[in-house]
């Protein structure tokens, strides 16, 4: 198989396209009157659109509740709602409301639903028995007006703290757009914070500072909360840059927002420009290739790099040289100015110097004695591997870049298959895409239990288990990170301990609230019956609780029954005598 190099000047092409793809959703122009904002509250913003999460950048922004839930959601305009998401994890209660005007508005973390809606969500949870669920609605099924109080804002799914989550996307594709464009009135006196600048050697001959390691600009001082700042480094070879800003928005405020656009000048001229004005859903975790990974997995502190990687295909941080990659050979000084800007247009500009040095001639011969470790990937293609039972299957752009593939086993821990270990030499980031990976069935395991097997994916401490499937002979996976894969067994069901109720005791709370834990693969349903009668139960997966409304409790004796299941079908049924007096 060959493999033709890319010629630089169709790279060159391409990254001008795509900064040509970014200036035009930069000037597209939305409508500012539009929507009135969903919230009778000043607007005070804790998080920005864009802002980078784990894995995934923020969707939309956050508006302050005051602490508070339950504050109210009016329909920013005319629509009709045209999907609910319910879950214990991610945005809980969502609402999403569809316009005549071509775009979708959505609210996360709600406490309740109001109306017509409310109804709707009560009516599908009990003629289902689910609390969590995900559906569309058809066109016009639930009209909302401009105003119609709709959902009391709330706490739940993944959210630390009450708050509204807004979003504004397209209606016909679900992209996601900042929902600042459209005429929210806030105040942002403040100009972004650039908390460091790093420098990146980009091969094992450059030196910066003397040193083939990263240097952060402003050096912290042993024992003392402030740093020394420099502004000339010497560096010899190639190399990358990379910073790390924030916007605060309010005198005071703890919350680190997004900034609206990082550019970077290279002797005057624009070297590396990153914004993001919208985004899909996809390709947002291409995230993980523009910031400096192992930094954020460190202390979350997300250095946007120059460095463009090939199989990272998104139009937000665009390279207009050499990949974004710098090197200069020439002995000279060369000033490097970053320059932030929020979405007020306040601006925040750091300059630094480098110093050329030239690289010593035999570095650049040992260069090119590097030898391949791994087992070749090249991102474009699709790669499988096989070893010893063991497969993978990735599909193209899987990886962000060209790398070896390292592969070892050991004696897995339970000691029912080998331990199988996966990582990338050169690049360490997690696949952009799920990838397969399959083991075969231990032979000692009978029958009767295969159902019970999963695969997991091991990564230091943690231990998660993969949705599993038996394929014949095979247990398969699908897996979005690297690292060991083996297999165990799941027979232990999942435990249910009450919180705010006790066998034979009276009860006079409106809520049963239970605890609820798995060893293993994870609860996926859950059921609560008083006196044989389903009711709902609500699941936050944050605190792993259930709760239920008390509301159907006779006096006298009641039966309380909770029947929790895990993924691999374990279930485990409880029932306590509850007195209401
Ligand atoms: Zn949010």
């Amino acid at each position: 198989m060959t493999i033709r190099p890319i010629r630089p000047l169709a790279t060159l092409t391409i990254l001008m396209l795509c900064a040509v793809t970014t200036l035009q959703a930069q000037q597209q122009t939305f409508p500012t009157d539009y929507f009135k904002h969903p919230l009778q509250l000043p607007v005070s913003l804790a998080g920005d659109f864009a802002e980078i999460r784990p894995n995934h950048f923020h969707s939309g922004i956050d508006l302050r509740t005051g602490g508070k839930e339950g504050e109210k959601v009016y329909a920013p305009a005319d629509g009709y709602v045209s999907r609910i998401n319910i879950s214990a994890w991610g945005g809980g209660k969502i609402l999403y409301i569809t316009h005549p005007n071509g775009y979708r508005t959505v609210y996360m973390h709600l406490s309740a639903f109001c109306g017509e809606i409310a109804q709707f969500v009560h009516n599908y949870q009990y003629d289902h028995h689910v609390y969590a669920f995900d559906i569309d609605l058809p066109k016009d099924s639930i009209k909302v007006k401009q105003g119609q109080l709709v959902a009391l804002t709330g706490n739940t799914g993944g959210s630390s703290g009450p708050h509204l989550h807004y979003d504004i996307r397209y209606a016909s594709n679900d992209q996601a757009i900042n929902p600042l464009y459209f005429g929210i009135r806030y105040s942002d006196p403040i100009a972004p914070t650039i908390d460091n600048i790093k420098i990146y050697p980009a091969n094992s001959s450059t030196t910066i500072n003397g040193k083939n390691a990263e240097w952060f600009l402003n050096q912290p001082k042993k024992n003392s909360k402030t740093s020394n700042r420099q502004d000339t480094i010497a560096i010899a070879g190639r190399f990358y840059t990379g910073i790390y800003t924030y916007d605060r928005m309010e005198q005071g405020s703890s919350s680190k927002n997004g900034v609206e656009k990082i550019e970077l000048y290279v002797d005057g001229e624009l070297f590396h420009r990153y914004q993001v004005s919208s985004f899909m859903f996809e390709e947002t975790r291409a995230i993980n290739a523009i910031i400096d990974y192992p930094q954020y997995q460190r202390n979350r502190n997300y250095y946007i790099v120059t460095r463009h990687l090939q199989g990272n295909r998104n139009h937000w941080s665009a390279a207009y040289r050499d990949n974004g990659y710098l090197q200069f050979d020439d002995n000279g000084i060369h000033r490097l100015e970053y320059q932030v800007s929020d979405y007020k247009g306040n601006i925040t500009k750091r300059t630094f110097y480098v110093r050329s040095l030239p690289l010593p001639d035999e570095t650049k011969d040992s260069l090119r004695n590097i030898q391949a470790q791994g087992d070749p990937i090249i991102y474009f293609k699709p790669y499988t591997f096989s070893r010893d039972g063991f497969t993978v299957v990735m599909q193209p752009y899987t990886v962000y870049e060209n790398d070896e593939v390292l592969f070892t086993q050991s004696t897995d821990a339970a000691r029912l298959s080998q331990r199988y270990t996966l990582s990338l030499k050169r690049h360490p980031l997690p696949p952009h895409q799920s990838f397969n990976v399959g083991i075969p069935i231990p032979e000692k395991v009978p029958a009767s239990l295969r159902s019970k097997l999963t695969i997991v994916c091991i990564n230091g401490k943690s231990t998660s288990a993969c949705t599993t499937t038996i394929d014949g002979d095979r247990l398969t996976a699908s897996t979005r990170s690297f690292g060991s894969f083996a297999v165990r067994l799941d027979t232990v069901a999942p435990s249910v301990t009450p919180v705010n109720f006790g066998n034979g005791k009276r009860h006079s709370a409106s809520t049963l609230v239970v605890k609820i834990s798995d060893n293993l693969t994870g609860v996926v349903a859950y059921h609560c019956y008083i006196n044989g009668e389903w009711v709902l139960a609500e699941h936050d997966g944050k605190t792993a609780t259930l709760t239920a409304s008390a509301s159907t409790l006779k006096r006298g004796n009641n039966k309380v029954t909770f029947v929790v299941t895990d993924a691999v079908g374990n279930s485990v049924e409880q029932t306590w005598t509850l007195v209401k007096s």
